[in-house]
């Protein structure tokens, strides 16, 4: 089935894929599995020397990943970002894991002559499902350790910026990992077959298309790895750096477009700072510059996916309607593509959905608080717990505030820290995801079964030893 692909800085459609049926998915799959069985017999060392060729071939055809990410998503510095992080990534995983999984045998506590020794079995084949916001990072992320650990990998990335998944595969194929690596392009029902066709699946996107994953692969008793929305709190107290946590509400809120997962969405402040803090942000919120019309200048992309930009005009609106009151911002911008300039909203309540739901756009909601106890119960209400940020004086005070968040991970004096630092293991709360961490040494452990060798060392126990004896 063809599908367009629209263009986010020209608006215009430019292009095409054809998705991929149920039968491709299925052979391409079969592919893999028969390659994975000599890609895990070659060991951490082989396929670690595998992926430090792929990192190498990533580099060698960088310049056309750039570009096609760079029109997938209409930005040009975070495109080269996402592919120094992805190489940067692929180095660091091959530094740390080697004597990570422990081996050997131990003796039983219970019984001394029976030992045991675990087995570290990859999943044969895994599936990545990934989202338009970062492309190419949210593509490899999981790929790139569960590659490490044996399994093959099959991804499927959003049909809204596909184009970076043809250099991609150029990449994949230079570095001879065309058995074990491979993409399929379409929509959802691509991703369906999918499903149906791994034996452990990581899925990035929306909740709602998270829990229909997860209900799938619990059908077929597999394992589902959800990365989910969130709707981040940023709490100031009273004692705060007034300028630090300006600079990172605007950074965490209006970076990316705010078309990031751990995009700051609600904006907490202590009432005796509300007023300074608001006139500081909207000040430096409309310094901001769209980069447009081209790319090369300014600090805001525009909104990748044009039904996003519907869901920012509703959440304004919706806003307003209920008394909200627009301070910088606040109107979506057609310049071909669409643009939306950080948008701060005071007179905010909960009732509003700018409170509620998921907006993944440059929205700056700000409310002032009276006491602790309200800006955790404020920061705690809804249905994420992806992430969150505390800034205080003392940073003893922000981590035991921070301790009773409802949140995967909590920045201290600063926000959004889980996209520019990866060692954390942390997890989604609520309805932000499922599964264990991504980030930190779990995100490698995650793609293994455990097998237990059980040792018997001295004589088996004869059945007399448990006859009925009265
Ligand atoms: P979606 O949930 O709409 O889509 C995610 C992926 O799932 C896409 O590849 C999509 O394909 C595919 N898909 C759609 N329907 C199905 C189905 N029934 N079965 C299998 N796959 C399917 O998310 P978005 O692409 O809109 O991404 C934005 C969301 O991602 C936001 O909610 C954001 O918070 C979240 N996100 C979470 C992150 C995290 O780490 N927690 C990081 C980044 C984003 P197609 O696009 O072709 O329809």
């Amino acid at each position: 089935m063809e599908i367009p692909v629209r263009n986010p800085r020209t608006g215009k459609v430019d292009d095409h894929i054809d998705g991929a049926d149920t039968a491709t998915v299925m052979a391409v799959a079969a592919h893999l599995r028969a390659g994975q069985l000599q890609w895990r017999a070659l060991g951490l060392e082989g396929r670690a020397a595998a992926l430090a060729r792929f990192a190498t071939a990533l580099g060698d055809h960088g310049q056309a990943i750039v570009a096609a990410l760079a029109t997938d998503t209409g930005r040009q510095r975070i495109a080269r970002m996402e592919l120094d992080g992805v190489r940067g990534a692929i180095g660091g995983w091959i530094a740390a894991t080697p004597g990570l999984l422990p081996e050997g045998w131990v003796q039983g506590r219970a019984n001394p002559a029976i030992r045991h020794a675990p087995n570290w079995v990859p999943y044969d084949l895994v599936g990545v499902i990934s989202p338009w916001n970062f492309p190419l990072t949210l593509s490899l992320i999981d790929a790139i350790p569960a590659l490490l650990a044996g399994s093959a990998v099959l991804i499927k990335p959003s049909e809204v910026t596909p184009r970076f998944a043809r250099p991609l595969a150029d990449a994949v194929a230079a570095a001879g990992l065309g058995d074990v690596l491979a993409l399929v392009l379409g929509g959802g029902g691509t991703g369906q077959a999918l499903v149906d066709a791994v034996d452990c699946v990581c899925f990035t996107g929306s909740v709602s298309t998270g829990r229909k994953v997860a209900m799938q692969a619990a059908g077929r008793l597999i394992p589902s790895f959800l990365e989910l929305g969130g709707k981040d709190p940023l709490i100031v107290l009273a004692d705060a750096d007034l300028d630090a946590a300006v600079t990172a509400a605007l950074r965490g809120s209006v970076l990316a477009t705010g078309q990031a997962c751990q995009s700051i969405e609600r904006i907490y402040v202590a009432r005796p700072l509300y007023a300074d803090f608001l006139s500081r942000l909207v000040e430096q919120a409309e310094a901001v510059r769209l980069n447009v019309p081209g790319s090369a200048k300014g600090e805001l992309g525009p909104i990748i996916f044009a039904r996003q930009a519907e869901i920012l005009e509703h959440q304004i609106r919706d806003a307003v309607d209920q008394g909200a009151r627009v301070l910088s911002g606040g109107v979506v911008e057609d310049h071909g593509g669409l643009w939306l300039r950080p948008t701060i909203l005071v007179d905010v309540t909960h009732d509003m959905a700018v409170m509620r739901e998921e907006t993944f756009g440059p929205l700056l909601p700000v409310m002032p608080f009276d006491s602790e106890e309200e800006a955790i119960t404020l920061a705690n209400d809804g249905q994420y717990g992806l992430s969150a940020a505390v800034f205080a004086g003392d940073l003893d005070r922000a981590a035991a505030l921070a301790r009773r968040l409802v949140a995967g991970a909590v920045s201290l004096n600063d926000a959004a820290l889980t996209a520019l630092f990866h060692e954390a293991p942390k997890q989604s709360f609520r309805e932000s995801g499922l599964g264990p961490s991504r980030m930190g040494l779990d995100g490698y452990t995650r793609f293994f079964r455990r097998q237990a060798l059980i040792a018997q060392t001295g004589r088996p126990l004869p059945l007399s030893a448990f006859a009925e004896e009265t």
